[in-house]
């Protein structure tokens, strides 16, 4: 069995941002995708990772339902996110699958250090296999109860769309990335004002 470091890039400042960004939202996630983002989101060790890929083979019957569930929670929260920067209604049915997720699992808020400031974190009871998608549901909770207020933004770069909660003292950040999306913005208007003269 090979272990490969997760190479996830997470910009959006929250956990059900995420993942909801690892897929666009007419995708169906697949498997080693769902494991790639357990192991960039430490939510599994690499090693853990290692076994649930086996997982599809050696109980395809538990794998396929999870896999299900993870896929059901990331339509649902493609949408709902969508009616959050809209400041549109959300439907029951997109929070349906997180509340699937939060009524299984069983676990502890526990405060963890972020940078300078703490914040509450759901961990989860290792019971089942649910409880690998209750850290996500549980981000995805607060961003939905919060609604229009949540400070939801999608990258101003037309062509990345990623989702991030925009946490800078002005509440004005445009981009996913200063360095991936902005600089690529500032060299296309450098371009741009050049190409005139
Ligand atoms: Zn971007």
């Amino acid at each position: 069995m090979v272990y490969h470091e997760p190479t996830l890039r997470f910009i959006g400042g929250r956990l059900a941002l995420d993942f909801a960004n690892m897929i666009p939202q007419c995708d169906a996630l697949s498997w080693d995708q769902f494991v790639e983002f357990l192991q960039s989101a430490r939510i599994v060790t690499t090693e853990r990772g290692g076994e649930l890929l086996a997982l599809r083979r050696s109980n395809p019957q538990a794998a396929e339902s999870l896999l299900r569930k993870a896929q059901r929670l990331s339509a649902g929260l493609h949408l709902a996110f969508e009616a959050v920067l809209h400041k549109q209604k959300i439907l029951g049915e997109w929070v349906e699958p997180v509340n699937e997720i939060l009524r299984i699992t069983e676990g502890h808020d526990e405060l963890v250090s972020v940078e300078n400031d703490w914040e509450i974190q759901f961990v989860a009871s290792e019971s089942g296999l649910e409880w690998l998608l209750a850290a996500v549901a549980r981000s995805a909770a607060e961003i939905i109860a919060e609604g229009p207020r949540a400070r939801l933004r999608l990258c101003a770069n037309p062509r990345c769309r990623l989702l991030f909660y925009d946490t800078s003292r002005t509440h004005r950040r445009r981009w996913c990335s200063m360095t991936v999306c902005g600089n690529r913005h500032k060299v296309a208007a450098f371009a741009r004002r050049n190409a005139g003269h």
